[in-house]
């Protein structure tokens, strides 16, 4: 079972490298990533994009890296060129890695990590590329190999439809490399033992046994049963009828680029003066229905609908039914018709 978890996993992350799993959460995954290719008082750069990058470079803080943070509104992805200027001016190459969360699951903004490889091979800059995809894997397009990533996060419980408990690191050679000389302190995150056991099979301690169960039943569905580009497909309509219903509303989705939308979930603006923590518990009082809050500086501000993982058409239709009931309750301003328009764009696209 371990073998056929460990080989999946490759197909997910679309790598021919090794993928570790961890019996943590994906903030311990997090946390492997950087201390086993780091070292004290290294510098990396991050893209503070939203509320998880910040937690991230936090994190890296606490470890005693020296953080750059690249900052912005968070209503934006990642900014390639900004990167690429900052590599250009680090002649001496002092910047060892560089942080991105490919989808911010506080805002539901995308970034192009594609882009942002061809911005550090364009400065020539020999840092890592480290990426948080715990919110989109196995829900939207992600390539370790194709996009040259060395170190990619991610945890179970959202696109490969697990409860929370696993987390994982994809890794490149470059990473394997790095780890034999990175001098931050490890013991428990450690990949050497990990690796040598994972060649049988095994692991160097306890496996969360019953959550690779799941993990096994999950890649099935994943990769023989729906096919990850169905998944993909599944993920990006139920998103896009998302914005149609509230594009009907009258209100606003929070990611500002088309472009970097995120297919697994989406982060609605309320209109000034409404709490959307007043909206949020109306819809769970009377319809048993949870959102994601407004996290950090969106806290009050933004509710997050996610689409994500095990879910249909249907559960959608509930999803927006529940939301669009729920603003009335409230007495938020908004247009009816948020649903009509989701439906009629997920009837036509039944017909493709
Ligand atoms: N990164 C992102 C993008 C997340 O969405 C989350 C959690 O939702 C985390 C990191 C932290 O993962 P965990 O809560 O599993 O430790």
């Amino acid at each position: 079972m371990g073998t056929a978890c460990l080989q999946g996993l490759k197909t997910i992350f679309k790598t021919t490298s090794d993928v570790l799993i961890y019996p943590a959460s994906g903030t311990g995954a997090w946390e492997a990533a950087l201390v086993n290719t780091l070292s004290p008082g290294d510098r990396v750069v991050i893209f503070e994009s939203g509320q998880f990058a910040s937690l991230w470079s936090k994190m890296a803080k606490g470890l005693t890296l020296k953080v750059d943070a690249i900052t912005g509104d968070w209503r934006r992805g990642a900014d390639a060129d900004k990167l690429r200027a900052k590599l250009e001016e680090d002649r001496q190459h002092e910047i060892k890695a560089v942080m991105v969360v490919h989808n911010e699951t506080s805002t539901g903004v995308k970034s192009d990590i594609a882009a942002i490889r061809k911005a550090m091979d364009a400065a020539k800059h020999p840092a890592l590329l480290l990426v948080d995809t715990i919110s989109s894997l196995a829900s939207m397009d992600y390539r370790h190999d194709g996009w040259g990533v060395d170190v990619t996060v991610c945890g179970s419980q959202k696109g490969l439809m697990l409860p929370p408990g696993l987390s994982f690191n994809a890794i490149s050679g470059k990473a394997v490399a790095a780890s034999k000389s990175s001098l931050l302190p490890k013991s428990y995150w450690r990949w050497e033992e990990m690796l040598e056991a994972n060649r049988k099979g095994f692991f160097p301690y306890t496996p969360a046994t019953n959550m690779l169960f799941g993990l096994r039943e999950a890649l099935k569905i994943l990769i023989e049963e729906e096919g990850l580009d169905n998944v993909f497909r599944r993920h990006d309509r139920h998103a896009e009828a998302t914005r149609r219903a509230v594009s009907a509303w009258g209100l606003e989705v929070f990611a500002q680029c088309p472009e970097q939308f995120s297919s697994s979930l989406t982060a609605v603006l309320l209109p000034g003066g409404f709490d959307e923590a007043e909206l949020r518990a109306i819809i769970l009082r009377h319809f048993n229905m949870s959102l994601g809050a407004g996290l950090g500086q969106l806290a009050g501000k933004v509710f997050r609908i996610g689409h994500l993982g095990h879910f249909n058409d249907l559960m959608l239709a509930g999803t927006l039914s529940g939301v669009e009931m729920g603003l009335e309750l409230a007495g938020v301003p908004h247009r009816k018709g948020g649903v009509a328009a989701a439906l009629d764009y997920l009837t036509e696209r039944a017909r493709d």
